[in-house]
């Protein structure tokens, strides 16, 4: 695999522990001497010893994610002693929620503006003003396909049609 290609220069693995690279060397494939500092935060957080039975254990072609998924969390332990990468997860957790809230109350606000204050007519209107001779029933048949990608599945179709047709009749 990529061993040979480094066969000249020892790994950074090899190079750190200050011993021969032999041809089989375990931390080679994924511990290139062009990433020295790949190796010296997994090697300080996990240990050689313990980092080159795991590889062991790991089937080869599951080793590249497994070295990959270690320097993740040996780089996230050194930033973060503490928490490491549970931290940048649980601040993700975190967004993700807040956004998903926000998310839902402009998905609310939307269909607060599309009942009862533009109603469907309107964007009818501003489509045909636009493209000039398109037909209305092409233009409404659209807005319809985007509500049903905006508006969440809780949104209750009989309650904004009722605020709809009121529009309809207060606009007309
Ligand atoms: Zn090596």
């Amino acid at each position: 695999m990529a061993s040979s290609s480094y066969s000249n220069s020892p790994c950074a693995a090899c190079k750190f522990l200050r011993r021969k690279c032999l041809p089989d060397c375990i931390f080679a494939p994924y511990f290139p001497p062009e990433e020295p500092q790949k190796f010296a935060n997994v090697h300080k957080i996990f240990g050689a010893s313990n980092v080159s039975k795991l590889l062991n254990e790991v089937l080869p072609h599951q080793r590249e994610d497994a070295v990959n998924s270690l320097a993740y969390e040996a780089e996230a332990r050194m930033k973060d002693p503490v928490y490491g990468c549970v931290g940048a997860i649980s601040v993700l957790q975190r967004q993700v929620i807040r956004l998903q809230k926000e998310l839902d109350a402009t998905n609310a606000d939307l269909i607060r503006y599309a009942c009862n204050e533009m109603p469907p007519t309107s964007f009818g209107r501003s489509t045909r003003m636009g493209h000039g001779g398109l037909s209305s029933s092409s233009s409404s048949a659209s807005y319809d396909q985007n509500s049903a990608l905006y508006y969440p599945s809780t949104w209750n179709n009989d309650t904004c049609g009722h605020n709809q047709g009121r529009g309809d009749h207060g606009s007309i």
